[in-house]
């Protein structure tokens, strides 16, 4: 076996790095277990050592000695693997250096104080009691803007934060294609659901839906036990606590199975990149996924792409069946449709395929506003209902149907929105090549055997971890950047023909 790493520089840089990687390592662990397993008030002990923890992995990374180590290894001759390990850690480092430990303590209070505000606004519907919050948070990331540094919008600082080279001019030029394109298949959609789906309002066991997303990951070849865990929490989410510990989690509302099943699928999306990451990357700044968008593109394979399709839901028709007798009253038919129901409705996290992405865009349009245009958060909802009608058709009847139905903005998320849209997209341009590349792809489906697409995603996507910045990582992987006709075509295909 080729050894990868070669430069003795880069290996004294991996060595030393070991100690931020367990770090590191010890912030998922508690922070996995801050979001299933904690007691309610050991939380206050929790945040102390996790506030600690992202003291002493930020002290680790920025130490002088380390930093120069860097230094002399970037201007060295370096091969690929190398080369990623140098990006990663530049970027961790600019990044720690900007924003001063006294500003992200404060940030950090402002943000769990807003959380706690936001959910009780949410409940009483109460968009006033969360305004004053809403402007300090909208503050805050302005000046992590400023801080950050960028060349001509503040914004571009945010959103390439959370999207390694993300900027406006790519992004403005994505959405308007794609709103334009949307909007044309939203007038010609020959099934346009004007009530909910009669199997949204059956109610499952929950025992007997664990059943189903267990042999469903079974299905899938997802180590349990072995390398992987699943739990359940509110809001299913992937920790890669290291290369051979992924977790993820799954809830159960009880009704309308689609949504466990779906997210379940999602999750698993994420935990296979990880799983198949290249193994010799272990321990070091390359050996995780590259950012949010790729990492959406994954999980969105899986739950919409595979997930959604009609070679998918006719191979787990049986499993449904046995375990979820209401279905006895459907027909094949019936079911998917089910998943595929296209409906213009006011909540992003309930949104179809086709509609999905005006959510995104609403948000994108407004977060810009804020940030460059600094309008005040005052006409925020104003602006909201007036562009969802413009959007979609549909407008909200109170703030939780609007402006306060996601968590991002009061935990101080603001970015991060546009790469769900980017994986989205995404999705379709990896089917776009799975198809040209593995024979048989819906075939393979019906008959479950998924080796080869996972295989092909491993070679094209997973196994590079981190090592090409992500429109690096698409170029050398597929000749090309995004392209948005794909999910275009996608649709078309899919909800017009
Ligand atoms: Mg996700």
């Amino acid at each position: 076996m080729d050894k990868i790493f070669v430069n003795p520089k880069i290996k004294n840089i991996l060595k030393y790095y070991k100690r931020i990687w367990s770090v590191k390592h010890a912030q998922s662990l508690l922070g996995w277990d801050t979001k299933v397993n904690i007691p309610v008030l050991g939380i206050k002990e929790r945040s102390v050592a996790e506030g600690e923890l992202s003291f002493l992995s930020r002290e680790l990374l920025t130490s002088s000695r380390f930093v120069e180590l860097i230094e002399k290894a970037s201007k060295e001759y370096l091969n690929d693997y190398e080369k990623g390990v140098v990006r990663v850690l530049k970027r961790d480092i600019k990044i720690a250096k900007s924003l001063p430990p006294r500003f992200i303590r404060e940030k950090s209070r402002i943000e769990s104080r807003c959380v706690k505000i936001w959910e009780e606004a949410k409940r009483k519907d109460n968009f006033l009691k969360f305004k004053p919050w809403l402007k300090r948070i909208v503050e805050i990331e302005r000046k992590t803007a400023e801080y950050l540094g960028y060349d001509r919008y503040p914004y571009d600082a945010l959103l390439d934060f959370y999207e390694e080279g993300l900027r406006m001019k790519d992004l403005d030029p994505l959405f308007r294609d794609l709103k334009k394109g949307l909007k044309r298949i939203l007038l010609k959609l020959e099934k346009r659901a004007l009530e909910i789906h009669p199997i949204e309002k059956e109610k499952y066991e929950i025992e007997n839906m664990k059943k189903v997303n267990l042999l469903i990951l079974k299905i899938f070849g997802f180590p349990l036990e072995k390398r992987g865990k699943i739990h359940i929490s509110e809001h299913p989410f992937t920790e890669s606590i290291s290369i051979n510990d992924v977790r993820i989690t799954t809830n159960y509302e009880g009704i309308d199975f689609k949504r466990s099943l779906l997210s379940t699928i999602h999750e698993f999306g994420h935990a296979l990149y990880e799983l198949q990451v290249n193994k010799r990357f272990d321990f070091t700044p390359i050996g995780k996924g590259v950012s949010s968008g790729i990492h959406e593109s994954q999980s969105r394979f899986w739950e919409n792409i595979i997930g959604r399709s009609k070679e998918f839901i006719q191979l787990i028709h049986p499993i449904l069946k046995q375990n979820l007798k209401f279905l006895s009253n459907y027909s094949f038919g019936d079911i998917f449709d089910y998943f595929n129901t296209v409906k213009p409705s006011l909540i992003r996290t309930e949104a179809d395929e086709v509609t999905y992405n005006f959510h995104i865009i609403l948000r994108y349009e407004l977060e810009k506003l804020i940030i460059n245009e600094k309008i005040d958060v005052d006409e925020l909802p104003k602006i909201w209902n007036e562009e969802m009608e413009n959007l979609l058709g549909v407008k909200p009847n109170n703030y939780k149907e609007g402006i306060l139905q996601d968590i991002h903005w009061s935990s101080g998320i603001i970015g991060y929105f546009p790469t769900y849209t980017l994986g989205t997209v995404l999705s379709a341009q990896l089917k776009k090549h799975i198809l040209r590349d593995v024979r048989d792809f819906n075939q393979k489906i019906i008959n479950r055997d998924f080796s080869s697409i996972k295989e092909w995603l491993r070679e094209k996507i997973h196994k590079f971890g981190s090592m090409y910045s992500p429109k690096d990582l698409l170029k050398k992987s597929f000749g090309e950047t995004i392209r948005v006709e794909y999910f275009l075509d996608y649709l078309k295909q899919k909800y017009i023909k």
